[in-house]
């Protein structure tokens, strides 16, 4: 299948296809899947020398990666204290060192190997849709103290003199992170994946894996693909092709929508280049895209696939009450993606057996936790570090199967429930 329509599909780069498996290939290392996990891994191994191939069931990026909302920033989906209670404190500042580290591979691949299209940005926004106080500077200087890591605390007046909106309250910058053309960048890394010897091949389904022997089978419609390792890197789109990875994780889905070029419109309101989230779970996310034109605006989450005009209502009513002002702003395109999600809410990234990877699980929080995934994953098979083991505490735990699909429904509800509240306290406070 093709690229469904959405921005980052009609602002493509370049648009080159590549073949479909036929026959039998031999590599050292099999990926499936090109996704940002996926071609992180193969562009590492292929760095290194090793002869690797990357099976794609649709194109480069046709799931979550080329669909996202383009933030890139520290962190991971789930939250500080769920992270220290199952790897430690001195657990927790690793890994939120390594989604550093995760962050940075992005923008300094961007610059290393020149990628067309990609338009990184400096800067995001999270920002409070009620009145917390000065608690965002606490959290500031607990991020200073704890991980070293620099945040700029906005208050009211000076957060609404940015983003005009009622709505908002207080919020965090974060000058260290940064925006991107996600699909361009994906595109960016199979090219440099094919330069370096690698080979792509997308309308590539695995359909079967045998991976128990030294020597790794995969079969594919038309095709066979032989290999001493094997990595699983399959996101939201898992199919039953290994059962256990596809029983640790939950498939959700998340909605983007595109406006109309309207600059200023959009600019009366929102006067930053720099992406904007608000902090509630699964809250509203958007930024400035195409010179400043166009607003790409993102949210909601469901547990199986809404329609998507439906849901772009929603995004819409949404984006109106942050901003009455863009009651006239009409939709052009509205789509949606897959993350998954493992119940501990962490990536699952590590050794399902003897050559063979998984590297799945990252949530809403990708584009920086899969380029560490990716690079970790290249360093165990290369055996240059065991940095892997950081994500050892968070394994393949099942994922509850439908009860879970209910149980992560019902949780979203909840939060939205008191997100609300919230708000509302707020409001009746005012
Ligand atoms: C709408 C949306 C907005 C988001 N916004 C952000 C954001 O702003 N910032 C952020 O950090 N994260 C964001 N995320 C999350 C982020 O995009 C994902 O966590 C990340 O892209 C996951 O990458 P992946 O490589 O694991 O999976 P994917 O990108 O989904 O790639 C998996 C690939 O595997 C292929 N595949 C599956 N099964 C097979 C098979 N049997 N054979 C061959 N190929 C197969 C699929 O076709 C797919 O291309 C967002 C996600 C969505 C959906």
């Amino acid at each position: 299948m093709d690229y469904p329509d959405s921005y980052y599909r009609q602002t493509l780069a370049e648009t080159k296809m590549r073949p479909a498996l036929q026959g039998r290939h031999d590599c050292d290392t099999l990926i499936i899947g090109a996704g940002l996990a996926g071609l992180t891994t193969a562009l590492e191994l292929a760095r290194a020398g090793v002869k690797v191939a990357v099976i794609e069931a649709h194109r480069v990026g046709y799931g979550a990666s080329g669909r996202n909302g383009g933030f890139v920033g520290p962190g991971y989906a789930a939250g500080d204290d769920q992270i220290t209670r199952l790897a430690g404190g001195e657990g927790a500042k690793n890994l939120f060192r390594l989604s550093v580290e995760g962050m940075d591979y992005v923008r300094s691949t961007i610059s290393t190997l020149g990628m067309p299209g990609v338009a990184p940005r400096q800067g995001i926004l999270s920002v409070r849709r009620h009145d917390g106080g000065e608690s965002l500077q606490a959290r500031a200087e607990a991020m200073q103290r704890d991980f070293g890591y620099r945040l700029e605390y906005l208050d009211t007046p000076e957060l609404r003199t940015i983003l005009c909106s009622r709505r908002y309250f207080q919020a965090l910058r974060d000058p260290n992170a940064f925006h991107i053309h996600p699909l361009n960048y994906l595109r960016g890394l199979a090219t440099a994946i094919e330069a370096l010897g690698g080979t792509i091949f997308e309308q590539s389904p695995a359909t079967e894996a045998h991976l128990a022997g030294a020597e790794k089978r995969v079969t594919t419609p038309r095709g066979e693909v032989r290999s001493a390792h094997v990595v699983l890197a399959t996101g939201g789109y898992t199919d039953g092709l290994v059962p256990r990875l596809r029983r640790a994780m939950l498939p959700i889905a998340t909605y983007v929508m595109l406006s109309e070029p309207a600059p200023d419109r959009l600019s009366a309101v929102i006067r930053t280049a720099e992406a904007v989230g608000d902090n509630r779970r699964a809250g509203d996310y958007y930024r400035l895209v195409d010179g400043g034109t166009r607003l790409l605006w993102g949210g909601r989450i469901a547990t199986r696939a809404a329609d998507v005009r439906g849901i772009s209502r929603q995004l819409r009513r949404e984006m109106v009450t942050v901003y009455p002002e863009l009651q006239s702003l009409r939709t052009e395109t509205a789509w949606s993606g897959l993350m998954s999600y493992a119940r501990h809410l962490m990536p699952q990234v590590g050794r399902m057996g003897p050559g063979v990877w998984h590297a799945t699980a990252f949530g809403g929080h990708g584009l920086n936790t899969t380029a560490i995934a990716g690079k970790l994953v290249a360093e165990d098979i290369l055996g240059q570090s065991d940095r892997i083991l950081a994500f050892a505490p968070f394994g393949l735990a099942w994922a509850g199967g439908a009860v879970g699909r209910l149980a992560a429904q019902l949780t979203y509800w909840k939060l939205q429930t008191e997100d609300w509240w919230r708000e509302r306290q707020t409001e009746d406070a005012r």
